[in-house]
């Protein structure tokens, strides 16, 4: 099982990608998580992403592309993987497509910009392993509290209110023309976010086994 995520920032990429990581034993390649954990640890190449991430700017092909494929080279990734947030561009999708990953499904995650604001409002991140949780949508078992690793959720600060308009600039600017790219593939799935975490998962779940 081979499935890219594509939506805007808050369509429930993440949370999706964990719940569809544990229902098919595959890993999730979270760009996203990976660069925060090296600006997070002060490395070479956080300290290079840091500026992009913080300006809600997407962070250059050729960085992001050299971080996947290193990822996607480990054995844990030969039964499948699922990737969220990446690719972002036409060229990251071309560079993707041109390591031959086999066959793959698309799932295209939308939602609405306004919702899109209420949601990040009330989003919350574990500080170090990146799972995403909602103070309404997506509780965790205990206030302020990673289910997962019991490490404390913290706001992420590129989800403050002006940086969100930013990241949906650069959404609908440079990584929703991948949209016509995949369906012109035949690769991608519609699935319309607009209920709760379940709905989502239900709906994506029909289209896999539709596949
Ligand atoms: P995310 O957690 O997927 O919302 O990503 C947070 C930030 O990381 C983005 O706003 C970008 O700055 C950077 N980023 C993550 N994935 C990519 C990617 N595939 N291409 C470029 N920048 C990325």
């Amino acid at each position: 099982m081979k499935i890219i995520l594509l939506g805007p920032p808050g369509a429930g990429k993440g949370t999706q990608a964990e719940l569809l990581a544990e229902r098919y034993g595959i890993p999730t390649i979270s760009t996203g998580n990976m660069i925060r954990a090296e600006v997070r640890e002060g490395t070479p190449l956080g300290q290079k992403t840091k500026q992009y991430i913080d300006e809600g700017q997407l962070v250059p092909d050729e960085i992001i592309m050299a971080i996947v494929e290193s990822r996607l080279a480990k054995p844990d990734c030969e039964g499948g993987f699922i990737l969220d947030g990446i690719p972002r561009t036409i060229p990251q999708a071309q560079a993707l497509d041109e390591m031959d990953l086999g066959d793959y499904v698309v799932l295209n995650i939308s939602v609405a910009d306004e919702e899109i604001l209420n949601r990040l409002g009330g989003r919350r991140v574990c500080g170090k392993c990146g799972a995403t949780y909602h103070v309404t949508f997506n509780p965790p078992k205990t206030e302020g509290v990673c289910n997962t690793c019991g490490d404390a959720l913290i706001i992420r600060p590129d989800d403050a209110k002006e940086t969100i308009q930013k990241r949906l600039e650069v959404y609908h600017a440079q990584t929703e023309p991948l949209v016509s790219y995949y369906e012109k593939a035949g690769k991608l799935i519609n699935i319309l976010s607009e209920g709760s975490v379940e709905e989502t998962t239900a709906a994506i779940q029909t289209a896999l086994e539709v596949k």
